[in-house]
């Protein structure tokens, strides 16, 4: 993969750095004894910027300051990282990234080089290069040359924000969205059951499809492979979001703002002057745009929108608390579903692992002894988490006449959950077993994002 920015490709001056970025010197060690703490691995690897042979640079060559960064950003890209934190130590620069929600630190350099890196950072992203010591906000468009054979993006934008802090300037770039193929249903995690009652539920072409999740819990890229699968000739699909996260052809996405009055009740408002067949809403935030978009879906339409909670049943509480009335609630949903990430073991060092007894008693949790459990050790591959991608742990409610009636007699939410637990097919931590059962993820993981 080679990268371009985008004004370069413009001025046809693009840079084509290989795809080699920040070699890691250690030999490639083989599986051994189980590992108990594959998140703890973290190896700092180091680029140097001199004209010596070092295992990171075996030419000798300079690395510039543009050459280094440009490497960041392939780094970034092949092990997925969606925050990139460029922070000056007393006598280094850190290189530290977000990924799958937990920061590893990637590479150190040379403090030396750490002005011309940001003053760099600030030229491509429009920001000024001569006040240092105040906060800025920039943005940065990425695109990359991709090979046939390629699967990472072919454009990134970034939110760059820099900060003065006591060691000179840190910067920290946001991936904000990303030009990439979308994901189908079968490939977001959905189990064979969790598919089947998911696709039914859509297939009506009417009601309200609820994901429910906290931030960062995948809702929206499940949302937009549901889109992928219904973007049909014969339907108008339209998207409101904050921000757009992935870029659909024939589908019209709008980012709502705010900051202009344009927020997600006004802008559904609009929406529906559009013709639409189909609605996403990136975010049910308060009563008006839960009405507005509860009312289209009684009249025929397809809504499909997320909702910050932990559960089922917490969407249901928080919509009822919101003041959405009751009648509403329970003809507009055909379905509610709650999804959690959790980390996929890296497939380059998988090995077989020991039970975390400790957070299995502290959880309640038992676990077959004649079932294997599995860990990444740390390679290369995975930056030495252990994990590389991260898939998604789902439950699905379809909603039936039984449940309206819950809703329409205002039963407590003990009710309500009960009703849940009996009527998923599976629950997240159903899901979760069956994840670490094929050896696609640890019982950590699973603990972590379900309990
Ligand atoms: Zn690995």
């Amino acid at each position: 993969m080679l990268l371009k920015r985008k004004e370069d490709l413009e001025n046809g001056t693009a840079n084509t750095e290989s795809d080699s970025p920040m070699r890691d010197g250690s030999p490639k060690q083989a599986p051994a004894a189980p590992v108990k703490k594959p998140e703890s691995q973290i190896k700092i690897q180091s680029v140097s910027a001199k004209q010596e042979k070092t295992p990171d640079n075996p030419s000798g060559e300079e690395v510039t300051p543009t050459t280094w960064l440009n490497n960041v950003f392939l780094e970034s890209v092949r092990l997925d990282a969606s925050d990139i934190h460029i922070i000056p130590e007393k006598d280094y620069t850190s290189v530290r990234f977000r990924i799958g929600g937990r920061m590893s630190d990637v590479a150190k350099w040379d403090i030396n080089y750490h002005e011309m890196v940001i003053s760099r950072i600030k030229i491509i992203s429009g920001l000024s290069v001569v006040e240092k010591n105040i906060p800025q906000d920039g943005h940065l468009e990425l695109m990359f040359e991709t090979r046939p054979g390629d699967t990472g993006p072919s454009s990134l934008n970034f939110r760059v924000s820099t900060m003065p802090t006591i060691n000179g300037e840190a910067a920290v770039l946001r991936v904000l969205s990303k030009e990439t193929s979308l994901m189908t249903l079968d490939q977001v995690g959905l189990s064979e059951k969790s598919l089947y009652t998911f696709r039914k539920i859509l297939q009506r072409g009417h009601g309200v499809i609820l994901m429910t999740g906290h931030s960062g819990s995948g809702k929206t890229t499940t949302l937009y492979a549901a889109l992928n699968e219904i973007n049909a000739e014969e339907k108008v699909i339209l998207t409101l979001e904050d921000p757009v996260e992935y870029s659909v052809p024939r589908i019209q996405q709008s980012q709502v703002n705010p900051a202009v009055g344009y927020n997600f009740s006004n802008g559904l408002r609009a929406a529906l002057r559009q013709d639409p067949d189909v609605i996403m809403v990136g975010e049910v935030r308060d009563e008006e745009t839960a009405g507005i978009a509860m009312r289209f879906a009684l009249v025929g339409r397809l809504v499909l929108t997320t909702l910050h909670t932990n559960s089922i049943s917490g969407a249901l509480t928080r919509l009822l608390d919101m003041g959405v009335s009751k009648s509403i609630i329970a003809s507009a949903f055909t379905g509610i579903a709650a999804q959690r990430l959790v980390r996929k073991i890296c497939p380059s060092c998988r090995v077989e692992s020991t039970p975390p007894y400790d957070l299995m008693k502290m959880f309640d949790i038992e676990w077959p002894a004649d079932q294997k459990l599995y860990a990444g050790q740390g390679c290369n591959e995975c930056g030495g988490s252990g994990f590389r991608d991260r898939i998604g742990l789902f439950e699905i409610l379809e909603i039936d006449d039984d449940f309206r009636n819950i809703i329409l007699q205002g039963l407590p939410i003990s009710a309500l959950e009960e009703y849940v637990k009996n009527h998923v097919k599976e629950t997240l931590l159903q899901n979760g077993f069956d994840m670490v059962r094929s050896g696609q993820t640890t019982l950590e993981e699973v603990i972590r994002a379900t309990i």
